[in-house]
């Protein structure tokens, strides 16, 4: 399919790649304050039998960090609305992170494809 795409295309195709890849690498250059961990959204019930938790509508949502220490997951709540978002910070974070490597790695396929279409085995 890639070999019906012209130069140019390919050039193209390259070419909004790295557009992309520089607008994550400039957010990706500016981190904010983070933290580590993934976030986890709790209900929870507080044993009162008369309570409504009792029913089923438990009481929540709690947030808490999860995050791993010595082989061992740990769980913190979080109750500052400031570290909940430091959190998905660092998700997102990672998230770009894992983008611009999947664009480098784009970029990467289609310049071994250009690279290919003028490489001839030299042959005596
Ligand atoms: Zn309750």
């Amino acid at each position: 399919m890639e070999d019906k795409l012209t130069d140019d295309k390919i050039r193209k195709i390259i070419w909004g790649l790295n557009l992309r890849r520089d607008k994550l690498q400039k957010k990706l250059s500016y981190p904010k304050g983070m933290i580590e961990g993934c976030l986890h959204v709790i209900y929870k019930k507080c044993g009162n039998p008369n309570c409504k938790c009792a029913k089923g509508k438990k009481h929540g949502p709690y947030w808490a960090l999860s995050k791993k220490e010595d082989g061992r997951r740990k769980l913190t709540y979080l109750d500052k609305i400031d570290d909940i978002n430091r959190v998905k910070e660092y998700q997102r974070y990672n998230k770009r992170l894992a983008s611009i490597r999947k664009i480098s790695e784009k970029i990467f396929y289609w310049l071994k494809i250009l690279r290919d279409r003028y490489t001839f085995s030299y042959e005596k």
